[in-house]
C-alpha cells in the first residue's frame, strides 16, 4: 500500500474517532506545530523554538511556553540579549526549563548574529545551530519553509515499524528508510498525520486496532492476531486433551 493512501486512512480514522467522540465533548487536536504553522503562518522563528521547547513534553505545555516567550519577546535578537532567568521562567511549562533556556539563547544568539536575524533554509545550516539535531532541522523545513523532509520522532518511528514500513533500531535510521522508499510528494505529511495517529490511535501502550482502519496491512497487527490465535488454540487443545484424560480415568 502506498504511504498516499496510509495517510489518508489514518485522517479516516481519527475522523470517525472524531465523530464518535464529539458526542461525548472530546475533539481531536492539531499537534503543536501545526497550529504554529497555521497560526503564525509558519514563523520560522517560533517553529524552531517551538519545536526545541516540544522536546518530552505534552503539546498543551509547548503551545503555553511558546505563547509566553513570544509575548515578551518579538524577536531573535531580543531573545539573544534577554536575562536567562526570565526566559527560564517563561518557558517553564515546558519542563526541562533549564536546559531548553539555554539552548533557546544559544541559538537565538547564532540566528541574530551570524545570520542576521533570518532562521536559516537549509539542513545543513539549520545542524550548525547549537543542539540542533535532524529532527528539529527537519521540522523547521517542513512547518516553516514548506520544503521536502521527513521529520521522525517517537511516534513516526514507532508507527513506521508497526505497519512494516521500515524495520529500523532508530529515528535516524527510519528517516533514510522512509526517504528511500517514499515518494517525495507525501514526505511533507508524514510527521503531522504520523504524529496526531500516534497521539489518539496507534498509541505507544495498547494502541486501538479495532478501530484502526489500517489493520489489514498493519505488521504489529497480523503478528498480534497470530499469537492470539495459536494461544486460543493451544489452550483449546490443552483442555481437550484434559477432557479426554478425564474421560479415559473415568472409565
Ligand atoms: S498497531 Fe494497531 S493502531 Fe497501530 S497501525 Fe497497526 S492496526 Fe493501526
Amino acid at each position: 500500500m502506498d504511504v498516499g493512501r496510509i495517510i489518508d486512512l489514518m485522517h479516516e480514522t481519527m475522523r470517525r474517532l472524531e465523530v464518535r467522540g464529539s458526542s461525548q465533548g472530546s475533539r481531536l487536536r492539531l499537534t503543536a506545530l501545526k497550529e504554529l504553522q497555521e497560526e503564525e503562518s509558519g514563523d520560522p522563528l517560533r517553529i524552531l523554538i517551538g519545536t526545541i521547547l516540544s522536546a518530552r513534553t505534552r503539546d498543551e505545555n509547548t503551545r503555553v511556553a511558546v505563547r509566553n516567550l513570544f509575548s515578551r519577546f518579538k524577536g531573535a535578537r531580543e531573545l539573544a540579549d534577554a536575562k536567562i532567568e526570565e526566559i527560564e521562567q517563561l518557558v517553564r511549562p515546558a519542563g526541562f526549563y533549564r536546559v531548553k533556556a539555554r539552548r533557546i539563547k544559544e541559538v537565538a544568539r547564532m540566528i541574530a548574529y551570524e545570520y542576521d536575524g533570518r532562521v536559516p533554509d537549509t539542513l545543513e545550516e539549520l545542524l550548525r545551530l547549537p543542539g540542533v539535531g535532524r529532527k528539529t532541522a527537519n521540522c523547521v523545513l517542513v512547518y516553516a519553509f514548506d520544503k521536502p523532509a521527513i521529520p521522525v520522532d517517537t511516534h513516526v518511528h514507532r508507527i513506521a515499524n508497526r505497519l512494516g514500513l521500515v524495520s529500523s533500531r532508530s529515528p535516524e535510521e527510519t528517516e533514510h528508510m522512509l526517504m528511500h522508499r517514499v515518494d517525495e510528494v507525501y514526505w511533507k505529511r508524514i510527521n503531522d498525520t504520523f504524529v496526531m495517529f500516534g497521539q489518539n490511535v496507534c498509541k505507544p501502550i495498547a494502541p486501538s486496532c479495532s478501530v484502526c482502519l489500517l489493520k489489514d496491512t498493519c505488521r504489529y497487527y497480523r503478528e498480534k492476531e497470530l499469537v492470539n490465535s495459536s494461544s486460543s488454540n493451544s489452550s483449546k487443545s490443552s483442555s481437550k486433551s484434559r477432557r479426554s484424560t478425564r474421560g479415559v480415568g473415568g472409565r
